[in-house]
């Protein structure tokens, strides 16, 4: 809100969004909204530092995404506030993608431990590329050994029954691992 940089802009994504989130509360900046608070991302510093052009050459997706808000980045700075982007933590794996329940494959955001304390920027695309195609590959290959019993919906039954004991009353059909996510519309 002062014009003041308060943290470098090539630092880890961890520390940008802790910086950004100490920026606004513990220091009582950050410029206030009706849709809440936020900091502004000096876009166009990009084009002074970089060249006229940088912007449509290096983020074209963006300054498009921007451009529908009538927002031309190139000329203003964005308003921005940390968001949960990614999770990085899960199930543990071994090699071969198996999770410690026997038959259990698992690739993806799911798995916890492989990018260790910081994902590095782009790189969710090794969950799912290598260790997907690897995980497929070993379930695909261990199934042929595994006798797979009749195929029933009973757990769906065993659902529905917990919920009624429990006195819950729900239109949710089936167990939900995430809560519901609301976008908020501006209509303005
Ligand atoms: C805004 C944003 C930008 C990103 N940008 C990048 C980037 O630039 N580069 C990068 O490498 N990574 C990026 N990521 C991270 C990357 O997109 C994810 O890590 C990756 O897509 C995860 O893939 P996944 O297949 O593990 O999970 P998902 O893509 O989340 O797929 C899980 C699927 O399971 C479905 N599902 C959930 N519950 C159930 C259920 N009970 N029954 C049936 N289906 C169910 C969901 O609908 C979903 O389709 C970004 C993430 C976000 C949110």
């Amino acid at each position: 809100v002062n014009g003041e940089v308060f943290m470098h802009p090539l630092e880890t994504r961890d520390v940008s969004a802790a910086s950004i989130i100490r920026e606004c509360s513990t220091n009582g900046n950050g410029v206030h909204t009706d849709d809440g608070v936020g900091v502004w991302l000096d876009t166009p510093m990009i084009e002074l530092k970089g060249g006229e052009g940088t912007i449509e050459k290096r983020i074209p997706a963006m300054m498009r995404m921007f451009g529908k808000y009538g927002i031309d980045i190139r000329k203003e700075p964005i308003l921005v506030y940390p968001t949960l982007h990614y999770q990085n933590g899960g199930l543990d794996i071994k090699a071969d993608g198996m999770t410690e329940v026997e038959n259990l494959y698992v690739a993806g955001e799911a798995v916890g431990g492989i990018h260790g304390r910081n994902r590095l920027m782009g790189n969710s695309l090794l969950d799912v590329i290598v260790f997907g195609r690897n995980a497929g590959k070993n379930a695909s290959e261990k199934s042929k050994s595994v006798d797979v019993a009749d195929l029933t919906l009973s757990h769906v039954d065993s659902f529905e029954a917990e919920i009624k004991d429990a006195g819950i009353e729900t239109e949710v059909v089936s167990p939900k691992l995430l809560p519901d996510y609301t976008r908020k519309v501006n209509n303005k």
